[in-house]
């Protein structure tokens, strides 16, 4: 029936998923997507997956937000009640704007007024558009009067983030993913590019094609392991040891790159010393590998003449997670492996603007490009861009996302205001998180379904979709794309920067933005990464990447040619020793759990479990498990099974699923009847602040509740 429609408009815009920034164009009829065409954007050239393709029509899901909501009088906020989206008027009543502004603005006002600006806190959204993300943390910084926001790269490449600033002065990737064509070899580890970047991934089965050798290193053997010229199944958590190894062999071969090393980094000889308690033949026994293939990977890598490192949350969801990145920066700079087409650092990007929300400041140490809040002259520098009084910013570094919700169960955060984002399910130990949420005394919510957060809401704003608003977004190759408005949010939902303009308004800021190009150009004026990218030059280019410091500048999509953007243009090396991770199984919790993503859904699944296709492939919360761990239990597949942590439980189907090593089970967190999170700890990596997503103790048990 679609098919035989008409559009009577099409839309050039971006996929509202995964960091991969995929350009397509919206088929439009009546104010309706029709369908999906992949264009011949720098990322994709043609290209879409399922997601991209098919899981749209969330935007269209009769359970979308339509009119502001506020918290019924007396009807308590109940953290471990199953949230039901039927049921949203049984606890909500309809407001007006104005109503609902009103009390959303007035009350985080109020708490701010009486308690300090410690009080309130903001999580913005990787989702939203760079000029979203920045708009909301100016909101913080200059209406809370705090640096309490944080959004969700706490959460994936917070630790790949802090190496990367430590080791080589930029937090971004060092060449983009389509780079593999020209590499000799790919070395990809703790990531599973098929399920989560799947049109990067068809680029390296390309290169592969033509001759590319891919390492691929992983506890757990994804698809690409087909492709692979070797695959490492390392044991989980023996990155280290298997990374220290790797350089080892580098070191004692005499693979280094001895001029590199000497004209372009500092503290090599530290890092030689440390690595020489690394050998492969004591590290195999630890990492699970034979010591003689550690070798042949650690030739190959250092031998090439173009080698690219790529890695995913595997590597930075730990509480190593930093060291983790550290040793792959360590292996880039020690054999001269960067700085070249077809080499170089890529930590593959998961949300379709989280590189461009960490960018535009969306995190609590760190104002837009990077500059650190304590640094000298930065809070002058964006006091005078934003027409403050001097002195009026705060120095002091804010609260990460995890320490927020101690913060208030400490009853130190009283407010929030959290847009486009789900800690309800995203935060590691969400009974924990719940309970926190629930027990602000004011939780404003924007956002275009009723999420399991907003459950636990006062206010709830009704957002726009990704088709409905036009606005800029940085994909993982540090490509500003622009998505472009398709349709009109329903009912009286509205835009984003709208809403986030109305609560600066009730905080006493006096914003009057009336197009979205004026608060992109507010950002290249305090952003010298991208000065050069005009809004003219994006509406007829689509994209633009940075650096882009001067108007008419190409753009560097290869960068540290030269130098890197630190002290003395040199990088630096930092050694690292193995660090457990915080909880080991045991008798009583004998199994790891990892967890993760699937290809059909996205994060918490608020909208891909309402894109009809998606939701008809993966309807159902599944684990995965070894075939042989299943039998064990005495289930076969699709048997219902509980998974039990020391801070929670969950039911689910069993999967068969021989990829998985033994021991081990792997579950999505995007099921709101599973959550996946409810099981998982929040220890967290001391440097990067991101929660060990990817190991933790369980039990897993036949059956489900009664
Ligand atoms: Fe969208 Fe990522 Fe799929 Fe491309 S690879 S279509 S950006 S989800």
């Amino acid at each position: 029936e679609v098919a035989l429609q008409v559009p009577d408009k099409q839309v050039e815009s971006v996929c509202p998923f995964c960091g991969v920034g995929c350009q397509l164009s919206y088929n439009i009829r009546d104010n309706r997507i029709l369908w999906i065409e992949g264009r011949d954007g720098p990322a994709n050239q043609g290209r879409l997956c399922v997601k991209g393709r098919y899981g749209f029509d969330y935007a269209h899901h009769p359970q979308r937000l339509t009119q502001p909501l506020i918290r019924r009088a007396g009807v308590p906020k109940d953290p471990h009640a199953e949230m039901d989206p039927a049921r949203v008027m049984e606890f909500f009543r309809e407001a007006s704007w104005d109503e609902a502004l009103t009390l959303a603005g007035g009350k985080l006002r109020e708490l701010r007024d009486r308690h300090g600006p410690q009080a309130l806190a903001g999580f913005g959204s990787a989702k939203g558009s760079n000029e979203e993300a920045y708009l909301f943390q100016k909101l913080v910084r200059a209406g809370f009067g705090s640096n309490n926001v944080d959004h969700c790269t706490r959460l994936c490449h917070a630790s790949s983030v802090a190496a990367l600033l430590e080791g080589i002065g930029s937090g971004a990737v060092s060449n983009p993913v389509m780079d593999v064509a020209k590499a000799e070899v790919i070395l990809l580890i703790g990531a599973n590019p098929t399920v989560n970047h799947p049109v990067a991934a068809t680029w390296m089965k390309n290169a592969v094609k033509n001759g590319t050798r891919l390492i691929l290193m992983d506890p757990r053997k994804s698809d690409l392991a087909r492709h692979a010229h070797r695959y490492l199944q390392f044991k989980p958590d023996t990155d280290v040891a298997l990374l220290n190894a790797l350089m080892h062999v580098i070191v004692h071969e005499g693979l280094v790159d001895e001029a590199f090393i000497a004209s372009r980094t500092i503290g090599y000889e530290d890092l030689k010393a440390n690595v020489e308690g690394y050998s492969p033949e004591a590290m195999a026994p630890i990492c699970g590998i034979d010591a003689e293939t550690l070798r042949d990977v650690a030739r190959l890598y250092a031998t090439a003449k173009a080698s690219m490192i790529l890695w995913g949350m595997g590597i930075s969801q730990h509480v190593h997670g930093t060291d983790n990145a550290r040793c792959l920066i360590a292996l880039a700079l020690m054999t001269g492996q960067i700085g070249r087409p077809g080499t170089g650092l890529h930590p593959l990007r998961g949300q379709n603007n989280v590189q461009g929300a960490s960018d535009a400041g969306l995190i609590p140490m760190m104002y837009p490009d990077y500059q650190r809040v304590d640094a000298p002259g930065a809070r002058e520098r964006f006091e005078r861009a934003w027409n403050m009084a001097p002195g009026t910013l705060a120095v002091q570094p804010g609260l990460t996302v995890v320490e927020v919700m101690h913060a208030i169960q400490a009853g130190t955060v009283r407010g929030m205001y959290i847009m486009g984002e789900n800690p309800a399910m995203s935060d590691p130990d969400v009974n924990h998180a719940r309970e926190s949420l629930a027990a602000l005394e004011h939780l404003v919510i924007q956002d275009i379904f009723f999420t399991e957060t907003a459950y636990l809401a006062d206010v709830i704003l009704p957002a726009s979709a990704f088709p409905e608003k036009t606005g800029t977004f940085t994909n993982t190759d540090r490509l500003v794309q622009l998505g472009r408005q398709a349709i009109d949010p329903p009912g009286d939902a509205r835009q984003d920067l709208w809403i986030i303009q109305q609560i600066a308004q009730r905080l006493g800021l006096t914003w009057n933005y009336t197009d979205v190009s004026e608060v992109f150009d507010e950002m290249r004026g305090t952003m010298p990464s991208i000065g050069g990218i005009t809004w003219e030059r994006l509406e007829r280019e689509h994209s633009v990447t940075y650096p882009c410091r001067h108007e008419g500048d190409p753009g560097e999509p290869v960068v540290f040619v030269d130098g890197f953007p630190r002290e003395g243009g040199r990088g630096r090396f930092v050694p690292a020793d193995i660090i457990p991770a915080d909880e080991r199984p045991d008798a009583a919790y004998p199994m790891v759990l990892i967890t993760g993503r699937q290809l059909e859904h996205w994060h918490t699944g608020s909208m891909t479990r309402r894109a009809s296709m998606l939701d008809a492939i993966e309807p159902d919360p599944v684990a995965l498990v070894h075939p042989l761990d299943i039998e064990a239990l005495g289930c076969k597949p699709g048997d219902v099974i509980t998974i039990e942590s020391r801070r929670g439980s969950v039911s689910l189907y069993a999967r068969a699923d021989d990829s998985s090593p033994r021991g081990s089970v792997f579950a999505p967190f995007c099921y709101y009847e599973a959550a996946a999170n409810k099981l998982t700890n929040s220890a967290l990596d001391p440097i990067g602040k991101i929660p060990e997503f990817k190991y933790c103790a369980v039990r897993v048990v036949p059956g489900g509740p009664e």
